[in-house]
């Protein structure tokens, strides 16, 4: 055998046994795992696009402060998650689960996507309801606040709020009857689509696709600062539901945020957070506009 030949068969081998490694290697990974990549992957998708084509002009300047602070407000929600094991909340009721209305129904891509769809229809309503009751509406607002709406502002929630959404999820859980993998998979296909709305761009076919979903042109409304703007677009995948409701608004806002909300840094955000700007020592009457919701015209 001529000498490059060898060369080649050994080339060979080494690319089959590298393979064959990585082949092994992803065998170890669950769906979670997947997802979490795919996760990563369509944040990064997202934020190129926003670079590439943005529906609203933001400088450079103004988003690196909107990233760092929605990131880090992220990572410590999620790290005191962890510190306080909320997700085993999930597996409580796991283990109590014995009846609800899924629970005979053969485990199966048609469970999945119902699972979905009403997962879909439970937020919608747990949205509008934080968007309607002022105490559920003072952790809501976090989300809210950020005047730089971007595919980070996704990611920005209040304590407070991601504490109750567990209990709304719990609650889910008993009421379908499902097992938490259920629960956990639907959810990070969710949170995908979270991603995905928050983005700041322009597609081509979005008027199309959000007859169905909701797209970044829908979400952008929601995060108007006219109430009569953000008390709309409840939806996180399904546009439907804001149709059937009529909660549904397709205007273009003028402003995003918050009116009277000055953005703080990261522990002017915790602090925020924990203290919720009330005037704790004085009257409900002297808390601020950005807490309490101005009444409708
Ligand atoms: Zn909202
Ligand atoms: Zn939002």
């Amino acid at each position: 055998m001529y000498k490059h030949e060898e060369l080649l068969n050994s080339v060979d081998e080494h690319i089959l046994n590298t393979l064959y490694t990585i082949e092994q290697w992803l065998r170890t990974w669950s769906i979670l795992d997947i997802l979490g990549v795919v996760f990563l992957a369509v944040l990064c998708l997202c934020i190129y696009l926003e670079a590439r084509q943005p529906a609203l002009i933001r400088q450079a300047r103004v988003l690196m402060k909107s990233y760092p602070l929605n990131l880090s407000t992220f990572f410590f929600n999620d790290f005191t998650a962890s510190l306080l094991s909320l997700s085993s909340v999930y597996y409580l009721a796991d283990a109590m689960n014995g009846r609800g209305l899924l629970v005979n129904m053969e485990n199966g891509p048609f469970k999945y996507l119902l699972c979905f769809v009403l997962l879909d229809l439970t937020l919608y309503a747990w949205h509008y309801l934080m968007h309607h009751c002022d105490a559920l509406w003072v952790l809501h607002r976090v989300h809210h606040s950020d005047p730089n709406l971007n595919v980070t502002t996704g990611l920005r929630f209040h304590f407070g709020e991601l504490l109750l959404e567990v209990m709304v999820r719990t609650a889910f859980i008993l009421a379908l009857g499902i097992t938490v993998e259920f629960l956990l998979i639907t959810q990070a296909v969710m949170s995908l689509f979270i991603l995905f709305h928050h983005t700041n761009t322009r597609l081509p076919g979005e008027r199309l696709l959000a007859l169905v979903f909701i797209v970044p042109r829908l979400h952008r409304a929601h995060h108007s600062t006219l109430r009569t703007e953000h008390d709309s677009n409840y939806g996180a995948v399904f546009s439907i539901w804001d149709r059937l409701f009529g909660t549904l608004n397709e205007a273009e806002p003028e402003k995003i945020g918050l009116d009277g909300w000055n953005e703080p840094g990261f522990l002017g955000m915790v602090k925020r957070c924990i203290l919720l700007d009330i005037d704790w020592m004085g009257r409900m009457k002297a808390i601020p506009v950005t807490i309490k919701k101005r009444p409708l015209p």
